[in-house]
Parts: C-alpha cells; sequence; structure tokens
C-alpha cells in the first residue's frame, strides 16, 4: 500500500513539472533524432534533471546517449524508470517516444521526492537506440540492470492496456550476386540478382499458411539494381522476423533462409545472409501491472488488462522483461482505431494537448508504483515470486 501522503507528493511534484516536462517532450519531438543520435534528447534530459539537483551519469553502457540518475538509498531495493527518446526515419516521432521520455523523467522526479521516505533508491535510465537499435540489450550486457528489483516505462498507444504482447524478434539482411549482362541485347548471359530478391518475397509468402498465430515476416528491397539496361548483378532486402516465442521464431528463420536459398538456386545466384539478433518477447509481471493499474484508476483512467483484438510489435523491454520483473503499460492519446504507432497521424497526437495529459498521468502512476514497490516489502516480493515462476 501507498499513504495518501505521499501519494499527494508525488502528484503535486509532477503537476509542479508540467511547465518542464511539456517543454523537453515538444523539444524532443520538434527534433526528431535516429537510434544511437539522440544527443540532444539526452542532452536536455540531463539538463533537466541536473537543474533539479541530480547527478547525472551519461554515456554509460558505453553508449554516448544512455543515460543514468538515482536518488536513494543504494543499500536498499532498488526500481528503475524507463524513458526512450529516438524517433524513426522518415516518420519523426511517430512511435511517441517523446512522451516517454518526458513521463519517465517527470516519474523519476516524482518519485525522488519522497525516496527518503522509503529504505530504497530509484533509478532514472534513460535508453537509446529502441527503434531496431537494442540500446537496452547493450545496458543489460552492461550490468546496467544487475541489482533491481522492477523496471517500468509507459508507451502511448490508441487505448489503455496494462500489457500487452510483444513478439520475439530478429532481422536477416540477405545479398544476392549474380552477373550483369545487357539487359535488351544480350539477357541470356546475364544472372539477375534482383529476381531471385524478388522471388524470395513471393516463396515466404507462399509459406504464411504454415505459421503460427503471432507469426510476422515482412520486408523490403534495400538494393534492386544497377541500372535499367542491366541485368542487376547485385539486389539486397532486409526482413524482419517475429513470433511469439523464440523456438517458433528459430522455425519459421528456417523458412525464410530456405526460401532465399531456393530463389538463388532458381536464378542461378549466390545469396548471403546476415542473421541479427533482435528483441525477446515480453514477460509482462501482471502482479506489478495491476498495481499500476490501481494507480491509474485512482488518477481516472480505467485500463483493460489486454486487448486481443490488438496486434502486436516488438520491444528491447522484451529482453529487460527477462532480466528483472518489468511492465510495459500502454496509454491512449488518441481514440481506438484512429491511430497507431509508425504512422503520421500517431506522430502528430505525440504533440498533442491530450498526449501530453496522458504523460502526465503516466507520470504520477508509475512514481507511485515505484514508491509502493519500495515501501511494501509484500508487493516486492509477490512480483519476484511471478516472475521467478515464469523464468525459463
Ligand atoms: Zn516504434
Ligand atoms: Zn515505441
Amino acid at each position: 500500500m501507498l499513504s495518501p501522503e505521499l501519494s499527494k507528493v508525488i502528484d503535486d511534484t509532477v503537476d509542479q513539472e508540467r511547465v518542464a516536462l511539456a517543454k523537453l517532450s515538444s523539444d524532443i519531438h520538434a527534433n526528431p533524432e535516429l537510434r544511437f543520435e539522440e544527443h540532444k534528447a539526452a542532452g536536455w534530459i540531463a539538463e533537466l534533471l541536473r537543474a533539479r539537483g541530480y547527478e547525472v551519469e551519461q554515456g554509460i553502457a558505453g553508449l554516448p546517449t544512455a543515460l543514468r540518475a538515482r536518488k536513494g538509498n543504494a543499500d536498499g531495493p532498488k526500481v528503475a524508470i524507463l524513458g526512450e527518446y529516438d524517433a524513426l526515419p522518415e516518420i519523426g516521432h511517430a512511435c511517441g517516444h517523446n512522451l516517454i521520455a518526458a513521463s519517465a523523467v517527470g516519474a523519476f522526479l516524482a518519485a525522488a521526492a519522497v525516496a527518503h521516505h522509503t529504505q530504497g533508491e530509484i533509478v532514472f535510465l534513460g535508453t537509446p537506440a529502441e527503434e531496431g537499435g537494442g540500446g537496452k540489450i547493450k545496458m543489460i550486457q552492461a550490468g546496467v540492470f544487475e541489482g533491481l528489483d522492477a523496471a517500468m516505462m509507459f508507451h502511448p498507444f490508441d487505448r489503455d492496456m496494462l500489457a500487452h504482447t510483444a513478439l520475439a524478434s530478429m532481422w536477416l539482411a540477405m545479398t544476392f550476386k549474380g552477373a550483369p549482362a545487357h539487359a535488351a541485347a544480350a539477357p541470356h548471359d546475364g544472372k539477375s540478382a534482383l529476381q531471385a530478391c524478388m522471388d524470395t518475397f513471393r516463396l515466404i509468402d507462399g509459406q504464411q499458411v504454415r505459421f503460427r498465430d503471432g507469426v510476422r515476416v515482412h520486408g523490403y528491397v534495400t538494393n534492386g539494381g544497377q541500372a535499367v539496361n542491366i541485368i542487376p548483378e547485385l539486389a539486397a532486402c532486409e526482413f524482419s522476423v517475429r513470433a511469439r516465442d523464440t523456438v517458433e521464431l528459430a522455425r519459421v528463420r528456417g523458412i525464410v533462409e530456405r526460401c532465399a536459398q531456393a530463389a538463388a538456386l532458381a536464378s542461378e545466384v549466390t545469396v548471403e545472409i546476415v542473421v541479427r539478433e533482435g528483441y525477446r518477447d515480453m514477460r509482462n509481471n501482471m502482479t506489478m501491472a495491476r498495481a499500476f493499474g490501481e494507480h491509474l484508476g485512482s488518477l481516472g483512467r480505467k485500463a483493460r488488462e489486454t486487448d486481443d483484438r490488438v496486434g502486436a510489435g516488438s520491444t528491447d523491454m522484451g529482453d529487460v522483461s527477462h532480466v528483472v520483473p518489468s511492465i510495459h503499460p500502454y496509454l491512449a492519446i488518441v481514440d481506438e482505431n484512429v491511430a497507431l504507432c509508425h504512422q503520421h497521424a500517431f506522430a502528430g497526437a505525440a504533440a498533442s494537448d491530450r498526449g501530453f495529459d496522458t504523460t502526465v498521468h503516466a507520470a504520477k502512476a508509475l512514481a507511485r508504483t515505484a514508491v509502493e514497490l519500495l515501501v511494501d516489502d509484500q508487493l516486492r516480493s509477490s512480483v519476484r515470486a511471478e516472475w521467478s515462476a515464469e523464468k525459463t
């Protein structure tokens, strides 16, 4: 249980920071930076935290745009609040990570304000490159998540959900190499790398009947040839492969690789496949998610536990959830089905008043949940017990 007095201090602190948080959110939104290049965003976050008297470590885990701040008793329980701030190519902050950053900073400032009433420590982690860079994975490898009792963040969406599936994922980059020839005068002398590349897409489409529920395979051509009058000597494509668990992911990876090899065989070209590990599936800690939901409810928002009508993506928070009990709730910044992440309209919503109001709710509920975890030993051990029971 969290006392009404602590809840009030937390809520008041977030409210007092509204102007600073809104500026942080809109500055990040107006200056979209791609994965690992979020220098302005990381700088603004560090500046605000320092202005409030907190020490900030920038460039942790060997990542120039990762950062950390702490408040409280380093020998006690520890809860981390995570902020993302990277944007997408072409469509800017269409995933709303500017709001995630502002909510995490707000939640940290509010929880830190009452940290002396707990036996534990509140940790802010600025986690770069969620969009395809896996910044959190690098931070896990560097030991940043060791010793934490819980990790949490919020993600903007089109509805309120305490938890949702996030798929295990990987990327396959394929390079086809054939033989060039004049495309009109001597096409029979050529071996088309592009043909093999396109056949790969068709073969994979044909295999969809064998995929389990939740599998997603989607790709794009990264090199489509050299000139219109040359049989393409080189062609390349990249696929993202996702599944609900790592076993199905490995099976589908095998199918995708065989499709590429079969296509290469048909066109007498070679194919080189480079696999990049992606993200793990998300293990939502429902004990913690429900505690977050209680706080959200007292702030006037009633969230569903989850919603099976909604499709699933992937996040490097999934990797975090395998090393520390974690939540990744979603809160609406638009009406249901009006817009979703990675759409232009969602980028607009990430700069809207409604988007910011949601961010304020998220900051309060995250801070309350984090502090509750530090003061309530029973809750912390229930969270740990659920996580340990699921761990494989
Ligand atoms: Zn995204
Ligand atoms: Zn996102």
